[in-house]
């Protein structure tokens, strides 16, 4: 969905975002002290992935541009963007073999094993060498610990580049041996301003719905996906008719591969559309869904705050665990009837 979750071979380059710019640029121009470890922190939708790339191209590039960014032009800047530099790694939740790449739910310690053995090899451009975990919760207990060691003696010019979503789920113990980076993210003018020219057509209306995360936003303005959440918010516009197995279902129509994205965006649209909800009910006005004001305001009077309010925290717990559901359908099924029941 957002960029963090595209695969890696993906070209074109992913350029440094409008609202990274002054940040990447201050944190690269100060080399001489960059971190072995840095964390790199915040909301899924910021585009933290993209920072992380930049970060590694700036750190390996051979003839850095004034602003501390890769030149783009250089052997090793090429080689970075075409995934075939020998001194950057990137981890993420896709694996390839024999060519094929596919969606994984971890990072596991097979990968992190192969990362050390990398750490320790010499610098094959006699330069930096630059390594991309993302996001780092992905790890398991068991990839985590095999990290340990080389986070905390890393060989002379190798640099680890953390990417979390939700550093608490990152373990203490990895998290105390890196320096934190706190994701930029930019004032709503520049994100609207920034969707606009992606081409997007109402980019209010879409932020709104992505919480203020743009690129996070322009993966939900696609067509297919805003057909998907109207399909949703639809249904739970009309609790007593909503069916939870029919609606569930949805969540396992495409493909295997997409289906915890699909559970995860499923439950973000239920959590916002209960937050707001919430807001609603309070006399206020509805801060994701706008375009849904009319429905929720129906709603309103017939929901109990404190239900309302235990729901909602339910919810957000679910959404912690989505990088593990064992079964998608069931997790949105169960949520549903919970929803439903609210308004009995
Ligand atoms: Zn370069």
């Amino acid at each position: 969905m957002a960029d963090e979750d595209l695969p890696p071979v993906a070209a074109p380059w992913p350029e440094l975002l409008p609202w990274q710019r002054a940040a990447a640029s201050d944190a690269l121009r100060a080399r001489a002290t960059w971190p072995h470890a840095l964390l790199i922190a915040g909301p899924r939708g910021m585009g933290k992935r993209t920072l992380a790339l930049n970060f590694a191209r700036g750190l390996l590039c051979e003839s850095p541009r004034d602003d501390g960014l890769g030149c783009g032009a250089c052997a090793s800047c090429g080689f970075v963007a075409a995934g075939q530099h020998p001194d950057f790694q990137l981890l993420e939740l896709f694996e390839t073999e024999d060519e094929e790449t596919k969606a994984v739910t971890e990072i596991r310690i097979e990968r992190i094993r192969g990362l050390t053995y990398w750490a320790n090899l010499t610098s094959h451009r006699g330069r930096a060498k630059v390594a991309v975990i993302a996001p780092a919760e992905a790890m398991n207990v068991a990839a985590a610990n095999a990290l340990l060691k080389t986070l905390e003696e890393p060989p002379p010019g190798t640099y680890l580049i953390l990417v979390a979503h939700q550093p608490g789920r990152v373990p203490a113990t990895l998290r105390s041996r890196c320096r934190r980076f706190p994701a930029p993210q930019p004032e709503p003018a520049d994100a609207l301003q920034w969707l606009a020219g992606q081409g997007i057509a109402s980019p209010a209306a879409i932020l709104a719905q992505a919480g203020g995360a743009p690129l996070l936003a322009r993966a939900l303005a696609d067509p297919a996906w805003q057909q998907e959440r109207g399909v949703f918010l639809s249904a739970l516009a009309k609790p007593r008719a909503l069916s939870p197995v029919a609606l569930a279902a949805r969540v396992e129509a495409g493909p295997r591969e997409e289906r915890k994205e699909r559970l995860a965006l499923v439950l973000d649209w239920i959590g916002a559309w209960t937050a707001d909800l919430a807001r609603v009910a309070a006399g206020g006005t509805p801060s994701r869904n706008p375009d849904f004001g009319d429905a929720l305001a129906a709603l309103a009077a017939s929901v109990a705050p404190v239900p309302l309010f235990r729901y909602h925290r339910s919810l957000l717990r679910q959404r912690a665990l989505v990088a593990h559901p064992l079964q998608p359908r069931l997790v949105a099924e169960a949520m549903l009837i919970a929803y439903r029941d609210l308004f009995r």
